[in-house]
């Protein structure tokens, strides 16, 4: 019963802090934040400084809501947004949800819904009294976007009372006086794949990322280590996912599916391409007849205990914890993850996969953190020898390759993940042949990666600035030109391998599973094609085998025959385009970063990786660093 008497006091502090005539009808914990239900709401919509006010008081996040008795009724509602915004915003859909008073329209620029400054927002908020939330109709459209939108509308109100657990939970009372902090690494040190840290204070425990290892293929090595004494599911208070690669969020439906019934944060785009991930893992697993850990109703609960947070939005996730997301670089919405523990007690830093040059796609990740003490930092290109061509150098060798071999009459095959390394490239292909530097034949795009493109016109706001100028201003997306072919059945693509010399791109992008595969297979033994790798191929992987040099290569066909597949294709690796930081990038990174930190531990990269990383970066900035291996445990406080 302590939660309720804080809940109490909170409440009382709130109501003494506000004009009367307010007419606060109810105050609840939603997730991380208080909500209050108010019949004269447009007091407090107008003077927001009282609310500023109370929110510093109770160092809480407050979100201002109506009665429902004082809300426009909502065809009423309806018509006054289609006044109040320009025809031009493209409102696609205006729809509610009564459990807490939201309006959520739907527009092709939401950027004229919301008006100067906020200008027309603040309109719509005071004449209609629901909450305007405004979101992108995007120029493709996302299955999976459409799908989650409506999973969320339709599960709204068991939504509001899982918000209302989390927020007991986050602002339980505490009165141990013990301090300290400690790490587990549970998966992805020493080693790239099923990346998982556990984080413990004396009051509360966080899991960060919870992955899921692609490449292997013995189950010894799948899962993180989540069977381990230290790891206790019940007095889990959060999951943090950095970004949407499997290796990093693989598992998290899991924990659902084994009782975990706290939230995940982590960006909006993230949450999309994540689910998008995790269901397509259980269907290609599924297919090749491989045990299922989790089921696709243990992915739909982890999207309803999902909370998005942006990037630099300080957030209550535990008695003692505050949880800010900055950029990586990466992909899409991917995050630097740092925690302040304590009051000042510690901060932390955890790098995820990250980025530290400006991509086509992205901005390069932050550096620049209020405190820090330790930095947990990805390892994969961490060895003296990992340098990378530079960009334009690489575009420059890709454009001669591509070219040369489709005027040898060849095609090029190019395996990508479905998110990041597959936009990148579709843009540098795309202004190439555009300005006539690639010729001009069709790029098949086949897998996952339209569905995952389209989830990136819905966020553009996370894309480079240079991208975001050409969307905006210039009204030129990339992403919907008409060099892109997508592929949607299995017929197209015999004809796409019998036809003309063309660009495949297509998933998986270590050539385990996925149209890639297929279209490998045949077309290795044309010595007139290319096989491009341009991402990091994981230990184990069919990718990883051909660029060791492996030129014999035992196929399974239509799940019984196996045939030997001789590869005569070219075989070109340019990690010039890594959404990874060259070694070089990773030492500028930490030589740039503010404020210095006391300890580095490298993590995300082979053994010798982490271990050369650590060493070098001791010898040269003189800091403490470690490069821990899995199930090692290391008090950081
Ligand atoms: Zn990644």
């Amino acid at each position: 019963m302590l939660i309720e008497s804080v809940l109490s006091d909170l409440k009382d502090l709130i109501i003494q802090s506000l004009p009367e005539n307010v007419h606060i009808t109810q105050i609840e914990f939603e997730g991380p934040e208080i909500a209050l239900y108010s019949k004269n709401p447009k007091i407090l919509l107008e003077s927001r400084e009282i609310v500023k006010e109370i929110a510093k008081k109770i160092r809480k996040r407050i979100v201002i809501r109506s009665d429902p008795s004082v809300r426009l009724p909502q065809e009423e509602t309806k018509k006054k947004i289609m006044e109040l915004c320009p025809e031009e915003a493209g409102i696609t859909s205006i729809s509610f949800d009564e459990n807490v008073g939201e309006v959520i329209i739907e527009a092709k620029k939401p950027g004229l819904v919301i008006g100067r400054g906020g200008i027309t927002l603040k309109q719509i908020t005071e004449s209609v009294l629901w909450r305007p939330s405004v979101v992108r109709t995007p120029p493709l459209t996302s299955n999976m976007v459409l799908k989650l939108r409506h999973a969320l509308k339709q599960e709204s109100e068991k939504r509001k009372k899982i918000l209302k657990t989390i927020g007991m939970r986050i602002h339980r009372p505490i009165f141990l006086k013990d301090e300290y902090v400690r790490l587990t690494a549970l998966g992805g040190f020493r080693e790239v794949g099923r990346s998982a840290i556990l984080i413990q204070t004396a009051k509360s425990s966080v899991l960060i990322d919870c992955g899921i290892n692609v490449g292997s293929s013995s189950s010894s090595n799948i899962y993180p280590y989540l069977n381990i004494n230290e790891f206790n599911i019940e007095e889990l208070d959060a999951v943090i996912v950095s970004h949407a690669h499997l290796d990093h969020h693989g598992m998290v439906p899991f924990l659902y599916k084994y009782g975990y019934e706290g939230p995940i944060y982590c960006t909006k785009p993230t949450r999309n391409l994540m689910t998008l991930l995790q269901l397509d893992y259980l269907d290609v697993s599924e297919r090749e007849g491989k045990l299922l850990p989790y089921g696709q109703k243990d992915v739909k609960n982890a999207v309803l205990h999902t909370i998005p947070l942006d990037f630099g939005e300080v957030t209550d996730i535990a008695p003692d914890i505050r949880l800010t997301l900055h950029n990586a670089g990466h992909i899409l919405g991917s995050s630097i993850v740092h925690l302040h523990i304590g009051d000042g007690l510690y901060n932390l830093a955890y790098t995820g996969d990250f980025k530290y040059a400006k991509t086509r796609l992205l901005e390069p990740a932050a550096t620049s953190f209020p405190r820090l003490e330790t930095l947990i930092i990805e390892s994969t290109y961490g060895a003296p020898k990992d340098s990378m061509p530079s960009r334009r150098e690489s575009e420059k060798q890709l454009a001669n390759v591509i070219n040369k071999t489709i005027r040898n009459n060849g095609k090029v095959l190019i395996p990508v993940l479905a998110v990041g390394r597959a936009q990148e490239l579709l843009i540098i292909i795309e202004e190439y042949m555009r300005r006539g530097l690639i010729d001009e034949v069709p790029v098949y795009i086949d897998g996952l990666i339209s569905e995952a493109t389209a989830i990136h016109t819905t966020h553009p706001e996370y894309l480079s600035r240079d991208l975001r100028e050409m969307i905006f201003h210039q009204g030129m997306n990339p992403f919907l030109s008409e060099f892109f072919v997508q592929v949607d059945n299995t017929a197209v693509r015999s004809d796409i391998i019998e036809g003309d010399p063309c660009i495949i791109m297509a998933t998986s992008g270590m050539l385990n599973g996925g149209p890639s595969v297929e279209y490998f297979r045949q077309l290795a033994p044309d010595p007139q094609n290319t096989l491009i790798f341009v991402s990091y191929q994981v230990e184990g992987t069919l990718g990883r085998q051909i660029q060791k040099g492996w030129r014999d290569i035992p196929m399974r066909v239509n799940h019984n025959r196996t045939v030997a597949v001789h590869v005569k294709m070219q075989v070109i690796t340019n990690e010039g385009f890594s959404g990874h930081s060259s070694r070089q990038q990773i030492i500028n990174f930490i030589r740039k970063v503010d404020p210095k930190p006391e300890r580095i531990i490298t993590c995300h990269g082979e053994n010798a990786k982490c271990t050369n990383l650590a060493s070098s970066i001791h010898k040269m900035l003189r800091i403490e660093t470690r490069a821990p291996q899995n199930l090692e445990t290391i008090r950081l406080k």
